[in-house]
């Protein structure tokens, strides 16, 4: 039990780390997959000492080695959080079975490499989209096969829901955010109901915040979606079915 738990958490930092490959190489046209990383700004390739999940990071101090120039903090921040995801997921749901922990980390996966590409790029890749789509409804037909229904069911309203907002407020939301949340719903199903509105409470309260500070110029900057609804999506991995029963209880309950 104790190896599971360690050999997840250091699987966590090493698929932090490429997904953060996938996210620096897919929109620039490059395969994620081969290759040595380079250095974004002197195109040095990294040595694998300098490559290492959060410590290399650390040990730079989150420079480049051959010529200095910055490393962006999120790039260790999701390594640190996908390997303490992986750990969660495993405490979560190692009592449900391989199949509900292998979920649970393919969708922690997926919401690393898109909150990336979309604060880094303004874009939720339609790359990850599908096989994250194909992943989450075979990793579903494993764990349960009777859920799917349910699963399929709240893809369809998320994608539906966050279709009408788009449609409604163009500006404030991409066709990417709309195929993020159908994604999220095959992966929570009927979770994903907490997470979307936690998600837009996120972006909300983070919109204000932006206004209050910077006032009208702020509503001209276009603030991508995908991190919020990603956060809503963590939330509704570890709390989301929690959250619905306790809201059926406390409103239709006896
Ligand atoms: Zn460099």
């Amino acid at each position: 039990m104790i190896v599971a738990a360690v050999f997840l958490t250091l699987l966590g930092f090493a698929l932090g780390s490429f997904a953060g490959v996938v996210a620096f190489r897919l929109p620039r046209g490059e395969s994620p997959i081969g290759g040595r990383s380079r250095c974004d700004s002197c195109d040095a390739p990294i040595s694998p000492r300098d490559n290492l999940p959060v410590a290399s990071w650390l040990l730079l101090r989150g420079r480049c080695r051959s010529c200095g120039a910055a490393i962006p903090i999120r790039y260790p921040l999701i390594e640190l959080a996908l390997g303490v995801g992986f750990l969660a997921s495993y405490l979560a749901f190692e009592d449900e079975g391989a199949a509900e922990v292998a979920l649970a980390c393919a969708f922690l996966f997926v919401l690393a490499i898109i909150t990336l590409t979309d604060l880094e790029h303004r874009i939720i890749p339609n790359v990850v989209l599908w096989p994250a789509s194909i992943a989450a409804f075979a990793l579903v037909a494993l764990a349960d096969a009777g859920d799917l229904p349910q699963h399929l069911l709240a893809a369809a309203i998320g994608g539906g829901v966050l279709l009408l907002v788009s449609l409604a407020y163009p500006r404030g939301m991409g066709m990417g955010d709309v195929k993020l949340a159908f994604v999220m719903g095959l992966f929570l199903g009927r979770a994903v109901a907490p997470a979307l509105l936690i998600g837009f409470a996120a972006g909300a309260i983070y919109g204000v915040a932006l206004i209050a500070r910077h006032g009208s110029e702020a509503r001209k900057q276009a603030v991508p979606f995908g991190p919020f609804l990603a956060f809503g999506g963590v939330v509704g991995l570890f709390a989301g079915d929690e959250i619905v029963d306790w809201y059926v209880d406390s409103f239709f309950g006896g």
